[in-house]
């Protein structure tokens, strides 16, 4: 039987409304969360993904800011900024689009943000409160990961997962909040050896690894909930044909457009999986959805803890 698909769109969806009506309550209050995207130079790729941020900021009321220093900013130059965003009260969020150009010291600026307006969870500090498990900002991706779960009634407590990929911004968060929501963690990377035979050990299979349908059928548990984290361009004809021959759909995407997204996760794990997140469609939409409701708790806690300075005076 093939797998029930976890529509990320609609799940984001949820999530948005939720966050749109504490936005209007807490304009209504006074003035609404603010979120600055901090935008260098002109990545196509990152104009787009920040372009998608602002709108969504937009729909839901929150108010944003863009900043966009040109690419040749120097690392002191770009602090400056940072600084400035950190003292300035009417901002609960700061997002700093990565990459950043290679003269600027991306951890100098990403350490630089305050620990309070890091809506992307990177800060060590926030690290520390997540691993501790301390109110804190978590990764937006990890975190629409667990939303996922949650508002489709996966049970996490007592599974066996696997994660595949161990970066700061998705694997190793994501393992983290599977550790705190109690299941039992495995994670794996290029280094692990007879990954096909680990990751079928798994119950919930995230895969974060960023090589197109790399996990096929034999590295699934029949019935297994699969998160396709990836997202990977295809251009290839070979690599379309390994991926989606027969697949009319996505081969009238590929003759009109040259290229097709896929996940890390081969297309026909769909006919293995228990459930499955689709790509495009799957976690994708929750990033951005986090992200949103990152500048909601980071506007709440910095407020609260305002509220708290003066009750002290
Ligand atoms: P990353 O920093 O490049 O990390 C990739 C991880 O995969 C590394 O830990 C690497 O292991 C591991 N890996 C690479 N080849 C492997 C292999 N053959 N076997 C086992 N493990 C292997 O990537 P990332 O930032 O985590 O992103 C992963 C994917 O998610 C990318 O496709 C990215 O575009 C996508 N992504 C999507 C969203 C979204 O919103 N949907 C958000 C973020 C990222 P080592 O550590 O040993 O090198």
């Amino acid at each position: 039987m093939p797998a029930r698909i976890l529509d990320g769109n609609s799940i984001a969806s949820e999530i948005r409304a939720e966050v749109a009506s504490e936005v209007k309550a807490m304009a209504s209050a006074g003035a609404p969360p603010g979120l600055a995207v901090v935008l260098v130079g002109h990545n196509p790729a990152s104009e787009i993904y920040v372009r998608g941020k602002v709108k969504s900021s937009e729909e839901i009321g929150l108010y944003s800011e863009k900043l966009t220093p040109p690419d040749t900013i120097t690392t002191e130059e770009l602090l400056e900024v940072i600084l400035d965003l950190n003292r300035r009260e009417r901002i609960d969020g700061i997002l700093v689009q990565l990459p950043l150009p290679s003269q600027v010291d991306a951890k100098r600026i990403l350490m630089a943000v305050d620990p309070a307006k890091d809506v992307d969870g990177f800060h060590p500090m926030n690290v520390g409160f997540l691993s501790t498990q301390r109110p804190g900002l978590v990764p937006c991706t990890p975190a629409g990961i667990m939303e996922i779960f949650r508002r489709s009634n996966i049970p996490v407590a007592g599974q066996e997962a696997v994660v595949v990929g161990r970066s700061d911004i998705v694997g190793k968060p994501t393992a983290m909040l599977l550790t705190n929501d109690n299941a039992t963690v495995t994670i794996c990377h290029s280094k692990t050896r007879g990954l096909p035979g680990v990751c079928r050990r798994a119950d919930i299979l995230i895969a974060a690894i960023g090589k197109a349908g790399m996990i096929t059928s034999d590295f699934v548990k029949p019935g297994a909930t699969v998160i396709d984290v990836g997202m990977n361009k295809v251009t290839d004809q070979a690599e379309f044909d390994r991926l989606f021959a027969g697949n009319a759909k996505r081969e009238e995407t590929f003759r009109n457009k040259g290229s097709v997204l896929v996940g890390d996760v081969h297309p026909q794990v769909a006919e293995v999986a228990g459930a499955i997140t689709p790509v495009p469609g799957g976690v994708g939409p929750l990033t951005i959805a986090m992200l949103m409701c990152n500048t909601v708790k980071a506007a709440k806690m910095r407020r609260a803890s305002r509220v708290l300075e003066l009750s002290r005076v």
